[in-house]
């Protein structure tokens, strides 16, 4: 089976992780900062905070910005789950912005209409959680004006994205944004095994969320209340959690850092290539915005579904039968039970419904060979026809 995503593991990442191992601290070391410099470093920003997932850094951004009981986190429906479930963990209540038609991101225009309606009930956002669907950057100056008009804070959720950039600026640069958070889940563009970042140019973001990233525990006599007790000394002034990354695996996504360029040339070239191969089919494929560049993390297409006869789930079958390891991202969240149960319900965000109809993701990885492309273009046109 061709998988949609696949990792890429050197014998640099494998020596530095033996390093760790057998010469080094295990956790709460020197190789969490070196990583988190790295990250912050390539894409501009002025801090990382590292923990042990993208789901652990939408979780503690939504903290440090102090969303809670009462608030309400707005995101794309078209996203992984977590992006949403951010907001229920702090107790704030979640809604939903449909996406555009083009891009499949966040549309500014619906974000705008449901902005001024939210004003007129007094149920503003607190924090928005843009998603660069599949690495392509969400139109963030347009949301950035809407967060400065209607006071709300930014997430940029850049699962998918690291690598890009957006108007000439690297992703995670929080231009427009207060905090933009990277996963490196293996599927993902560079990996830690598991992990996750938050970016900042917010000293005192990055400082809350350091102490939620660890028990909300302090050593830091600023942050204490009253005296320090002595050298042993340290408070716990926050109610915190222990969503450390270990110490193999920031050494891991040090020496992954070194190949993204790479990673994301790669993966631009091989979509090229898709472009070219896909374009006599039935198919709306994804798009890039000129101006910006996209980390590439997935290639959607959608199936003109008027012009085959096959249903999208034969295609779907088709297609993994024939071996090709197609998935579909993503199931929109609003129509998952569990959020259905919150009164969600089938037509409230009918673009990405749409969408959801006809999509399926090929496979897109750098280590991806041109005769496998070939396979899974040929499994697409033979899944498509009768
Ligand atoms: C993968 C992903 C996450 C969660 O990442 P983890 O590191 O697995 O917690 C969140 N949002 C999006 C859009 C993702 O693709």
């Amino acid at each position: 089976m061709i998988p949609y995503g696949r990792h890429e593991i050197s014998q640099a990442d494998v020596d530095t992780v033996i390093d760790v191992l057998q010469n080094r601290f295990l956790t709460q070391g020197a190789q969490v900062p070196a990583f988190e410099e790295t990250v912050a470093e390539y894409c501009g920003a002025g801090q990382g905070v590292a923990v042990n997932s993208a789901t652990s850094a939408l979780h503690i951004a939504c903290l440090a910005l102090g969303l809670g009981k009462g608030d309400w986190l707005w995101t794309s429906p078209l996203t992984f789950v977590a992006s949403a479930n951010c907001g229920l963990y702090c107790g704030a209540q979640v809604d939903f912005v449909d996406v555009d038609a083009a891009s499949w991101n966040m549309c500014p225009e619906k974000l705008e209409q449901k902005l001024i309606k939210a004003e007129v009930e007094g149920r503003l956002p607190k924090v928005v959680v843009p998603v660069h669907l599949r690495g392509e950057p969400c139109d963030m100056a347009a949301i950035g004006a809407l967060a400065k008009r209607f006071g709300f804070k930014v997430i940029e959720d850049a699962s998918h994205a690291i690598g890009g950039s957006y108007a000439g600026q690297k992703i995670g640069a929080c231009v427009h944004s207060d905090i933009t958070v990277f996963s490196f889940h293996p599927v993902k563009i560079v990996t830690t095994a598991e992990g996750g970042m938050a970016m900042t140019n917010s000293n005192e973001l990055a400082s809350r969320m350091g102490l939620f990233r660890s028990h909300g525990i302090t050593r830091d006599p600023g942050l204490m209340q009253g005296e320090s007790d002595g050298a042993w000394y340290y408070q716990q002034v926050e109610l915190g959690y222990n969503y450390r990354l270990t110490e193999l695996q920031a050494a891991l996504g040090i020496s992954q850092m070194q190949r993204l360029d790479e990673f994301i040339t790669k993966r631009h070239a091989l979509s090229d290539r898709y472009d070219t191969r896909l374009s006599g089919l039935p198919l709306a494929l994804p798009t890039r915005a000129k101006g910006n560049h996209s980390g590439l993390h997935l290639y959607p297409v959608r199936l003109q579904l008027g012009k085959i006869s096959p249903s999208h789930a034969q295609v779907f079958d088709r297609m993994r039968a024939a071996g090709i390891g197609v998935n579909l991202h993503y199931i929109p969240v609003h129509l998952q039970p569990y959020y259905k149960a919150m009164g969600f319900k089938k037509g409230d965000f009918p673009e990405a419904e749409r969408y959801y109809a006809e999509a399926l993701t090929l496979p897109l990885f750098p280590g991806l060979t041109g005769d496998e492309q070939d396979e899974v273009v040929a499994a697409l046109t033979a899944a498509m026809a009768l």
